[in-house]
């Protein structure tokens, strides 16, 4: 019932925007009223949600009273709109709730310090360092501590969560420390964006290409956001240039490399691969562990090796995770007054451990075990029953089915079209010799820690 109301109203907000795309550009319908998430409408009250704090403050200044008019168009008032930040679409963070006041200040003061606020907790110090990021340590330090420029741009690149602004806010930190008087300034490209559209409006674009261009060191964040937004990738190339041509360090991060990022101006992707590109590779086992380690220390949680083995294994795919994981352990912890074992972790991160598992693909285990074995692709598939073939195969089939959530007969048709009966003869089939035979215990164990740390 209250899903089927929310839907109509879901749909009533799908109304409203048509709405609002009559009356605005295409740009300014697509960068801000199409991110915008409708959550509920409770009598007058309005919330919608947005998947960044920069979103809402600007939807909240610029556009919330073009909604409300809108919706007062329909014959619905709303007196009070709300909007909050969902990471991912997904989670709320907490906190994040900022609501729209009829008379606002028409002159916002808000945003005028170009650089945005560091974290103190994004450090070199508070920085694990392993194999999949240490080039980009390295690099960042070097960047850093050296009193000329060496190479210009540094370009980190990686996914989501594994340390690029951590890396870019201890560059800052470092030479602030060193060099009060070093004009640093680090931002999103989306916060680039957001002081380029302003400076349009309010007609100092002279004042604006000042300020970025006055900058010692600059660093951009996550510069994929501005793909698509033709005049901002404009000014950006500009400001680029002409720091690199005034010997100012830049430091820019993405998730993707130059050559990768599709949609970007080609002469910009080749300028920003002029420096050093550095990439952070996603996490393996030891960095995992590692990490995971130093944050529960940090947070003062304990944690036994065998919860710390459990966690490195199972959380995969980027920091953030983990921190949120060791966040909602210790809360766990402490309100039941419990201790932390691997059977509470498993009941407090259920969630978290299956968008985690689901991550490894049949693909993936068939190419690992095909080189683990040493035998042709075209063998997990083919009909070959020869020993030598068929065993890797349902060593293939076992392992799919205990680290993926695949069903048996969807396994079965990746392995050639083969039958479900066909993957339970396997499952069985490894799981007895197993016993008896500890280096096929040895592969499966070697294999699985292979696939969830790759
Ligand atoms: P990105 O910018 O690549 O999406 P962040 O730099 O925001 O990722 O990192 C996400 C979280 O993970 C931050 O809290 C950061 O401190 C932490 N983090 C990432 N990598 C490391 C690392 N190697 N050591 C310690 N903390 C890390
Ligand atoms: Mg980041």
């Amino acid at each position: 019932m209250k899903d089927d109301i929310d839907q109509e109203l879901d749909v009533s907000w799908n109304f409203i925007t048509s709405e609002l795309k009559k009356s605005l550009d295409k740009d300014t319908y697509q960068n801000w009223i199409k991110p915008i998430h409708f959550e509920t409408l409770l009598d007058t009250s309005l919330t919608l949600s947005v998947p960044t704090r920069f979103l809402r403050d600007w939807i909240i200044k610029n556009y919330a009273s073009v909604i409300k008019r809108v919706y007062q168009d329909q014959g619905i008032t709303i007196d009070k709109l709300s909007i909050l930040v969902k990471e991912n679409n997904d989670r709320i963070i907490p906190g994040t709730e900022v609501t729209h006041q009829d008379k606002e200040d028409e002159d916002d003061h808000y945003y005028d310090d170009i650089s945005a606020p560091l974290d103190p907790q994004f450090t070199f110090d508070n920085f694990i360092v392993g194999k999949p990021n240490e080039l980009a340590y390295a690099a960042a330090q070097r960047v850093a501590q050296s009193e000329v420029v060496s190479f210009n741009p540094l370009f980190l690149y990686g996914g989501v969560g594994l340390g690029k602004t951590h890396l870019m806010h201890a560059v800052a930190w470092n030479i602030k420390k060193r060099n009060p008087k070093k004009n640093v300034v680090y931002l999103t490209a989306e916060k680039f964006m957001y002081q380029f559209i302003k400076a349009l409006r309010f007609k100092n674009i002279m004042s604006f290409k000042e300020q970025f261009r006055s900058v010692d060191v600059l660093m951009i964040d996550d510069v994929q956001f501005i793909i698509g937004k033709d005049n901002t990738q404009e000014e950006f190339f500009h400001t680029f240039n002409t720091l690199v041509d005034k010997k100012r360090q830049i430091i820019i991060s993405a998730d993707k490399s130059p050559a990768d990022l599709e949609g970007l101006e080609d002469r910009l992707k080749s300028r920003l691969g002029w420096g050093l590109v550095a990439d952070i590779h996603p996490l393996t086992y030891e960095l995992r562990y590692g990490i995971i380690e130093a944050k529960a220390e940090q947070k003062n949680i304990k944690l036994t090796g065998d919860v710390l083995e459990f966690l490195a294994n199972k959380i995969t795919n980027n920091v953030r995770e983990m921190e949120g994981a060791l966040n909602r352990l210790a809360v766990h912890a402490s309100l039941q007054d419990s201790e932390i074992t691997v059977d509470l972790v498993k009941d407090v991160l259920k969630d978290l451990l299956r968008t985690n598992s689901r991550k490894i693909t049949i693909d993936e285990i068939q190419k690992k075990v095909v080189e683990h074995y040493n035998i042709k692709l075209s063998d997990m598939h083919s009909p070959r029953r020869s020993r030598s073939v068929a065993r890797p195969r349902q060593v293939a089939m076992y392992l799919a089915k205990s680290i993926t959530t695949r069903s048996l007969p969807e396994i079965g048709r990746k392995f050639g079209g083969r039958d479900h009966t066909t993957v339970i003869h396997a499952i069985k089939t490894i799981e007895e010799i197993m016993v008896n035979d500890p280096s096929l215990a040895e592969d499966i164990e070697l294999l699985t820690r292979i696939l969830q740390t790759s």
